[in-house]
């Protein structure tokens, strides 16, 4: 089958493109990509006025299933994905049991098999049960499909086990996914530290424990030379140490999420409980350095950290609720924010969702080129809409951004 994307902007960092032009695929693959291609036996697709890219790829989900598919399920979080405009999303493996086996990654790709809609790369634990004691069998994980190794939601606090585990992680070039908190300094705390947790009165949870957990990854990532990617970055000192890590040729890349480019720890005043998350929403001068590392390089990625929960997790005091806030369908659009603001082009926009995960995760997609697969999102960049209950897909409807 071959299908023709006519006239629509072409956006691929990867090639350096960015023109008016058609793109043909034929079974499943990027034929080419030149003006004014006819291709009688195509189903052509008008893209006039539409930006045309390589698929977004979300490497930072929670898809919930196995275990509290009340939350989401493979189905539903990939329908958000692919309405988000997302071909492609990493799962987290704190689901219930935690994907610490390749029973467990199996079943989530049949599952998503079965669902057909964006692809799904499960990413693994490193410890067993996310208990930070001892490693998962890499080998079998890699071998039943799981792209990278997270704990996501804990740290691994022994810094012997993450050296290992690096270490280990390099024979079967899987990615380590680091979820960079101390929690000494974190326990307890439910806000950022400063401005909320004294307004809120609640225990904060401070910057700086952020920061010197990413400071032990890069040493970790030099010590053994084996890359690390660091998972939703929120602070400035987060970022200062990752520009410097880079600069000194570790290999380190790192992630930042929607939320905190687009508000500060004020979204929580009033126990908004759908703005609290983990870590928590951040000052305004840690936003700025965020969206300052977005356009300078220093951060790869914007991964969603999509974390659904129902009313019985949300609707109660700011203490007990659960963190996270979901956002397949929402980081397109705020990310199209940058661009408007002239913050970063169009073609950045693209290597943050697109092209870099792909690099990252070692996985298809992120290019056109001639061969590659045909994943591809097309969308309207000046399409306006309102952010509500209904008009989203996700099972779960906890997001600050309703009304927006
Ligand atoms: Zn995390």
């Amino acid at each position: 089958m071959k299908i023709l994307l006519k006239g629509g902007r072409v956006i691929d960092p990867s090639q350096n493109l960015d023109q008016i032009a058609d793109v043909l695929i034929s079974d499943g693959k990027i034929e080419a990509i030149l003006p004014n291609i006819s291709a009688e036996d195509a189903r052509v697709i008008d893209c006039q006025g539409l930006i045309v890219c390589p698929g977004l790829i979300d490497m930072h989900v929670h898809l919930r299933e196995p275990g509290e598919e009340w939350k989401e399920t493979i189905e539903t979080g990939t329908k958000a994905a692919v309405a988000g405009g997302f071909t492609a999303v990493a799962c987290m493996p704190n689901t219930k049991p935690p994907n610490d086996n390749a029973e467990v990654t199996r079943f989530i790709l049949k599952k998503a098999e079965e669902a057909g809609l964006a692809r799904v790369y499960p990413v693994a634990c490193i410890t067993r049960g996310q208990k930070g004691e001892s490693l998962t069998e890499f080998g079998e994980l890699k071998e039943a499909g799981a792209v990278a190794l997270s704990d996501d939601g804990y740290p691994v606090s022994d810094a012997g086990l993450m050296r290992l585990a690096l270490e280990y992680a390099k024979n079967f070039d899987l990615p380590i996914i680091s979820h960079s908190e101390e929690l000494a300094l974190s326990k307890g705390g439910h806000v950022n530290e400063g401005l909320a947790s004294a307004k809120l009165g609640l225990k904060g949870i401070p910057a700086e424990g952020e920061a010197i957990a990413i400071f032990r990854e890069a040493m970790l990532a030099k010590l053994t030379g084996t890359p690390i990617h660091i998972a939703h970055v929120s602070t400035k000192e987060g970022v200062e140490i990752i520009r410097r890590a880079k600069a000194e040729g570790i290999p380190v890349t790192a992630e930042t999420a929607p939320h905190y480019f687009s508000l500060t720890e004020e979204a929580t005043f009033g126990y908004q409980t759908n703005a609290k998350v983990n870590p928590p929403l951040r000052s305004e001068a840690d936003r700025e350095a965020i969206i300052k590392a977005l356009a300078d390089g220093t951060l790869d990625v914007i991964a969603t950290d999509h974390a659904p929960h129902s009313p019985l997790e949300k609707l109660c005091e700011f203490e007990k609720a659960a963190c996270g806030l979901i956002g397949l369908e929402t980081a397109l659009p705020l990310a199209l924010r940058l661009v408007r603001e002239k913050v970063i082009s169009l073609s950045r926009l693209v290597e943050l969702m697109s092209c870099n995960p792909a690099k990252i995760l070692a996985v298809p997609g992120g290019s056109f080129k001639p061969g590659e697969v045909a994943d591809v999102t097309v969308f309207d960049p000046e399409k306006r809409w309102v952010v509500d209950e209904k008009a989203l897909h996700s099972k779960s409807k906890n997001t600050p951004f309703l009304g927006w």
